[in-house]
């Protein structure tokens, strides 16, 4: 355990602190505090392991809680999580009304006024799980979208089935003078028979005013369609296919939308290659590898030399200059386009590096796979030798042999994925592109 790479740390995180609780956290509430507990072991067990000291902890933890399409690594957030997994019974309430559980929470809350739902426990002492389900009640009606059918569960005035707002929020007058207030739309209007005849049941005769929103309701109505063979159903308006998912609930209770997308995820996350070195692609696409720049900026009492490139022996020890822009470096980087037969500037950073979508000659998947793991294999390669020569204190290797264990690392990753099982590692060693042509 004691030296298990970050790669190694992340997955067992993945599978076991985030895992376990899984059961629990889709049911009931999680007590904040146990959820800032758990939150805690696996920030520190990814970055300092287990008890082999204290270590730096790189990236602050609201980043690397984050999805991985905004720069994170997608675990912790233990508490949306849990918020999103509870929702999925909201969901699931409408849609199973034969089950046990169903029966059961209806016979005690009750329906709520919409017809779909069962009431949400707002006050009372109960220590039910289902209050603290319905606590996020209003938050996911909002992501709820009605697809009109027969008309016959759908609250003409109440539900938002025609335009963004409910018609009581944008026709006020109208609503206040209708009588079928928590009505069905097949309450209104005969949907078998087109053109439409509506009947609002207002109480009187319009005044001006309320022709005027009179108007304005009736020219709404005109695109109105109805579907007889079909009831009416509700959709989930933040997947695709209208149907609920916790990670797509989760995202809107991250607030993910205010973040920036994470320019380098695809070329990071969907390369072939080990946890552990996507895991450095993704410290360097954030700038935050432990080199000297970054090591005095955490520790300015110590004496160290920031100004000094172990690699080229002349620039300053950075991110960008370490794996990029040092005259050692970069000359795999030139090997590695040409190869590739890419035309290409010198990016300002790694960050853009791995944003930049290049073009490698036709996108064959294979070709793809091969990009991808060369690219990160030179990222891999430069950081041992570098840590090699800083801490072993021996002789650095020349660009010839690290460029063979670059060939030999990128071919291996991608020789074990199910493209390449019909190919021999050695025939992707030496000649990869008889192997894609
Ligand atoms: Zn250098």
């Amino acid at each position: 355990m004691a030296f298990l790479s970050r790669g190694g740390r992340l997955t067992l995180i993945r599978a076991v602190l985030e895992g376990i609780p899984i059961y629990y956290l889709s049911l009931f509430k999680m007590p904040i505090g146990v959820a800032k507990s758990l939150e805690r072991l696996m920030r520190n067990f990814l970055w300092e392991g287990l008890e082999e000291g204290r270590k730096d902890h790189l990236i602050r933890w609201e980043l690397v809680a984050r999805s991985i399409e905004k720069g994170g690594l997608g675990v912790g957030n233990l508490v949306e999580r849990n918020k999103a997994l509870m929702g999925k019974w909201l969901w699931r309430f409408p849609l199973e009304p034969d089950a046990l559980w169903h029966k059961v929470l209806k016979s005690i809350y009750g329906i709520d006024v919409n017809g779909w739902d069962a009431q949400p426990l707002v006050r009372g002492s109960s220590r039910s799980p289902w209050k603290d389900i319905s606590n996020g009640f209003y938050l996911f009606l909002e992501c709820c979208s009605f697809a009109v059918g027969n008309g016959e569960k759908i609250r003409f005035w109440e539900d938002k089935w025609l335009e963004k707002d409910d018609l009581q929020t944008l026709f006020p007058r109208l609503f206040r003078l209708s009588c079928k207030h928590n009505e069905k739309i097949a309450g209104f209007v005969d949907c078998s028979v087109f053109p439409n005849n509506w009947n609002f049941g207002f109480r009187r005769n319009l005044n001006d005013l309320e022709v005027v929103e009179f108007t304005a309701l009736s020219a709404k109505l005109d695109g109105a369609r109805f579907y007889n063979t079909r009831g009416d159903a509700r959709h989930w308006s933040l997947e695709r296919d209208g149907s609920f998912s916790c990670k797509s609930y989760r995202s809107l209770l991250a607030n993910n939308i205010a973040f920036s997308d994470f320019g380098p995820c695809e070329q990071i996350w969907t390369a072939k290659v080990p946890t552990k070195v996507h895991i450095l692609a993704w410290l360097v696409a954030h700038g935050k590898v432990n080199t000297c720049d970054n090591i005095q900026k955490r520790r300015p009492s110590h004496m160290l030399n920031p100004q000094w490139c172990i690699l080229c022996k002349e620039g300053e020890e950075s991110v960008d200059h370490l794996f990029l822009h040092c005259s050692f470096s970069i000359q795999f980087w030139w090997r590695f386009f040409k190869d590739f037969g890419v035309s290409w500037v010198i990016p300002k950073s790694c960050y853009d590096l791995l944003s930049i979508c290049f073009k490698c000659g036709g996108r064959g998947k294979k070709k793809k796979i091969l990009w991808s793991c060369r690219m990160l294999a030179v990222f891999w390669v430069i950081w041992l030798e570098r840590n090699r020569r800083t801490f072993d204190n021996v002789p650095g290797l020349c660009v010839e042999s690290l460029w063979d264990r670059i060939t030999f690392w990128s071919a291996l990753w991608a020789s074990v994925t199910a493209e390449f099982r019909h190919y021999s590692l050695s025939a992707l060693m030496l000649d990869w592109k008889a192997v894609v042509s």
